[in-house]
């Protein structure tokens, strides 16, 4: 690895770049290629004007990036967070790009965001930050140019009305952006997809180097959209989840925690994990690192594992990367010297992107499918990108996340190269 990691936390950009770097050298890249695979094609920066409901008005910084569209469309979520700054926006598109290739998805890579915390924003206030978001960037959208779809603090509510906002000028667009409601053109098995796409990638991994998912002890970082889903999948499956946190702490029990429960309180409630009633200890959120497990799930922020004292003190046999960018270079490194597998971001939670495909094409074919054809496409993508990963790991006794960079990377070179300049 070539960056350093001497932040407590590393940004998602600085995170990605040091992994581009590092799989390009193993390609052997040529230089313009790296250039041109490390700059993103076009960034769009833009004020977002809010009326409070009070009569004031509010203005926030808005940006969507084109990471890279060889491939296809470029594609990607639109985040809401405080977080979410240029640099930010720049590597969760560069992690679009590479994994939607790494899944053989006819895409490119894009990401949005909104520096703003959704939280403080009322409904109304948070329908016209998304309208007036939506319409400054309408120009780069479309079907076959730039597709968005939900992250951090955003929803199928808020896809309906960017959808709504877009087809204001262009007639109904429903192809415009993925993860609607299903009652707007949205796919079936969208919302829960890229918390059933990790665990799809867990059970895999679990048959074939013997940590089964059953029995085993959980410790999952993050209970949103895709926290929320793959814990209930997992307890359902017979694992222990032996602690939870969200933004404001959570509880450890070593007995396992009552997921059901936990899935109803704070998924459809949205109530914060710490104010669940449960037996067990209070948690904050840097307490959860050291707690034994088998398996340790991110499934927030980027950059939660960054220092080295953090990797030193993980005690867990595999760590799925869910949320994008949680593991910086330097953790990544020694974790790697440990013997704690990491089964990086663009494997571990592309069922999301991949149902977002399937929406897409249900959309410009007008013609919805059956949950079952979901799950069985669904299932089928996930396998055949988790084999090809799993071969070049075995092949050429790299890491998990090397050999699915290497992948990704040369795809994308070749595509950029076919197309020409
Ligand atoms: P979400 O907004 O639905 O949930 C985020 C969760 O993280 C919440 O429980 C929140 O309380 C928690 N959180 C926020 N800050 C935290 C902190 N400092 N410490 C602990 N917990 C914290 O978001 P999501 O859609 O579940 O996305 C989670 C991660 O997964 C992000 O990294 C996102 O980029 C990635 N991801 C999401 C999708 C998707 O389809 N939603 C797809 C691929 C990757």
């Amino acid at each position: 690895m070539t960056a350093t990691d001497t932040h407590p936390t590393m940004s998602t950009g600085a995170i990605v770049k040091s992994q581009f770097d590092y799989a390009a050298d193993l390609l052997g890249l040529e230089d313009y290629m790296r250039q041109i695979l490390r700059m993103p094609f076009r960034t769009v920066t833009t004020e977002v004007p809010v009326q409070r409901d009070d009569g004031s008005m509010a203005v926030f910084r808005g940006y969507r990036v084109q990471h890279n569209g060889a491939r296809g469309p470029c594609k990607g979520g639109v985040r809401y967070h405080l977080l979410a700054d240029l640099e930010e926006v720049i590597g969760l598109a560069t992690t679009m790009t590479w994994k939607t290739a790494l899944f053989d998805l006819p895409f490119g890579g894009a990401k949005g965001g909104v520096q703003v915390d959704p939280r403080e924003l009322s409904v109304r206030e948070l329908q016209i930050l998304t309208r007036s978001f939506t319409s400054r960037i309408a120009i780069v959208l479309g079907p076959y140019r730039d597709i968005p779809a939900p992250d951090m603090g955003t929803n199928a509510q808020v896809m309906a009305w960017m959808v709504d906002e877009y087809s204001k000028r262009r007639g109904y667009t429903p192809a415009v952006v993925t993860g609607k409601p299903v009652s707007l053109g949205g796919s079936l098995g969208r919302e829960e997809a890229t918390g059933e796409g990790v665990a799809q990638v867990m059970r895999r991994y679990a048959e074939d180097f013997g940590v089964p998912i059953a029995g085993s002890r959980i410790v999952l970082q993050g209970f949103g959209n895709v926290g929320a889903h793959l814990g209930r999948l997992l307890h359902a499956e017979g694992a222990k989840i032996v602690a939870v946190t969200d933004r404001d702490g959570g509880w450890y029990n070593a007995d396992g925690l009552d997921i059901p429960a936990l899935y109803t309180h704070a998924y459809e409630q949205r109530r914060p994990v710490p104010e669940f009633v449960t037996e067990g200890d209070p948690l904050d959120n840097e307490q959860i690192w050291s707690l034994s497990c088998d398996w340790l799930i991110p499934a927030a922020l980027g950059g939660v594992i960054s220092q080295e004292t953090k990797a030193a003190v993980l005690d867990c046999k595999v760590v799925v990367e869910a949320a994008n960018s949680p593991v910086t270079p330097i953790a990544d490194k020694i974790l790697e010297d440990r013997g704690i597998v990491v089964l990086p971001d663009i494997l571990a939670n592309a069922g999301g992107v991949t149902v977002s495909y399937f929406e897409w094409v249900q959309n410009l074919q007008q013609h919805p499918w059956s949950l079952a054809r979901v799950h069985e496409e669904l299932a089928l993508r996930i396998k055949t990108g988790y084999e090809s990963v799993r071969t070049i790991v075995q092949d050429k006794e790299i890491s998990w996340r090397t050999a699915a960079y290497v992948l990704a990377l040369d795809r994308v070179a070749t595509a950029e190269r076919l197309r020409g300049y």
